[in-house]
């Protein structure tokens, strides 16, 4: 394996959603960069490459990476342009300030919120020109297979596929995950009604360039603009108990009547009404859930990897998981560069070692992304285990001073300085707060968020 042998090193990747396309230009450019020569697959289960039409908000600690792969322009193309301010956070009865966080962007990089699909499409062209990977359609993976010095995939339309290294991109249902670990998806206790609407269609609109969450409790309204600000991405947080929400799916199909949007979101104040009065007739009824923390993310000696909501599905509270998943791209592709280019550093003497050189890295910052996406959508929902017995009134100051400067850990890591610093033998920079600790003085919750510790059927390193 390596660039000295005549084969290149043969790279599967499994789900090409977000963070598979991402891992794909991140190990094209590093290679590229090291001078290593690389095969790379993906292998797609649906019959083309295609997002549902919401809205994702790209952070500054992943939009600072499509800036390396030199696609920062063509983000900021797609993406809402934020003047100043992340979010504002307002009453659902009267739309009054609650507190409104600024968002330090630069002219060019800076937050990008974008429309799922012009996203997606953006890396698929980027994958495609820069001959990234070859882009397979219609195959589902079922199950991976230890051939030794090779891992052979299985598909559900009974064909087979080798590769030296597969890495599973496919999400928080992920069949790869499923044959190591024995865990399930977690129920929040919450579900969210989506759509997109024109920001035109709006009679007027009082916050053109950045996020509003009108918070109440048991239900929050997030909204923020995408495409170049002209439309307006809807997120509507219910918590609802498990036996009332039986038939609803976490997929674009779980559709209802937009009625139960109104009777749930009744009292909110009247701009958060008309944006609701937009929704489709049938807004998507999503069902939301994440995983418990999984302490390893890689199996078969290094050759199968785990990365993006396969390794760490997380609430949308922070809008960050698509963000953490490019960052777990970036990382893996910069190990794999340095490994297949014949680094003689340590870490990298075997697969299995550069597995989790990349594991080291990543995991502990995603986990505390995940606990503490948890603990926000407790906040914003006034659910967290000191706020159930207060008044709406006595909640506001607690939710303004947990929110204010959330985000900075996540925005601000320096990645390449934390990989580095772990590649050479001085630790991890983030560390977890998140596993009964406390994140910017809220309470994570303990339980529920153990670590799955149960794989089955894993050789020792
Ligand atoms: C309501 C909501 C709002 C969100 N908002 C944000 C946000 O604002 N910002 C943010 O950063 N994140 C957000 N997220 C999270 C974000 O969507 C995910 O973290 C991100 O999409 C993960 O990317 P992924 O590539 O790991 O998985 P996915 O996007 O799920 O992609 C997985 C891909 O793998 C394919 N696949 C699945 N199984 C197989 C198989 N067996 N074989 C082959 N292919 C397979 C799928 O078809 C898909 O293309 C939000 C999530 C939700 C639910």
């Amino acid at each position: 394996m390596g660039s000295n042998e005549q084969q290149p090193t043969r790279i599967a990747i499994v789900g090409g959603g977000i963070g598979g396309l991402f891992c794909a230009l991140a190990i094209h450019h590093h290679c590229s960069a090291a001078g290593v020569h690389v095969q790379v697959d993906v292998f797609e289960q649906a019959s083309q490459y295609k997002e549902i039409g919401a809205g994702v908000g790209i952070g500054i600690n992943a939009a600072r990476l499509f800036h390396q792969m030199d696609l920062g322009d063509k983000l900021n193309g797609i993406a809402g342009h934020r003047t100043g301010v992340w979010i504002t956070f307002r009453r659902f009865d009267t739309s009054e300030d609650i507190v409104t966080v600024p968002v330090n962007d630069s002219d060019k990089i800076r937050q990008a919120p974008c429309a799922r699909t012009e996203l997606l499409d953006l890396l698929k062209a980027a994958v495609e020109e820069r001959g990234a990977a070859t882009l397979h359609t219609k195959k589902q993976c079922r199950s991976v297979e230890d051939l030794g010095h090779s891992v052979r995939m299985q598909f559900a339309d009974s064909t087979t596929a080798e590769a030296d290294i597969v890495i599973g991109c496919d999400g928080i249902h992920s069949a790869i995950r499923n044959q190591f670990v024995v865990d399930k998806p977690v129920f929040s206790g919450q579900i969210a009604y989506r759509g997109v609407i024109p920001i035109s269609a709006l009679s007027s609109w009082p916050f053109p360039s950045y996020s509003v969450a009108w918070l109440a409790k048991h239900r929050h309204l997030l909204v923020f603009p995408i495409s170049r600000n002209e439309q307006l991405n809807i997120v509507a947080f219910v918590t609802k108990p498990e036996n009332e929400i039986a038939d609803v799916k976490e997929s674009w199909t779980s559709i209802c009547d937009r009625q139960e949007v109104f009777d749930d979101f009744a009292g909110f104040d009247k701009t958060a009404q008309e944006v609701l009065s937009l929704m489709p007739e049938q807004p998507s009824k999503w069902r939301l859930n994440d995983r418990q923390p999984l302490d390893r993310w890689h199996y078969m000696n290094g050759k199968v990897i785990l990365l993006g909501d396969s390794a760490h599905a997380m609430l949308p509270h922070l809008g960050a998981g698509a963000g953490q998943s490019m960052e777990d791209g970036w990382l893996l592709g910069r190990a794999l560069s340095e490994r297949l280019s014949g680094s003689t550093n340590s870490h990298f003497a075997s697969l299995g070692s550069t597995a989790q050189l990349y594991q080291t890295v990543r995991l502990p910052r995603a986990q505390k992304t995940q606990a503490t996406s948890r603990a926000a959508g407790n906040t914003y929902e006034l659910q967290t285990e000191d706020m159930l017995d207060k008044s709406f009134e006595e909640c506001i100051p607690m939710i303004a001073e947990r929110t204010r400067e959330r985000m900075k850990w996540v925005w601000e890591e320096d990645l390449d300085a934390a990989y580095v610093k772990a590649r050479d033998g001085q630790g991890v920079a983030s560390k977890v707060e998140g596993h009964g600790g406390h994140a910017n003085g809220e309470l994570i919750a303990a339980k529920g968020m153990e670590s799955v510790t149960q794989p089955v059927s894993i050789e020792a390193q």
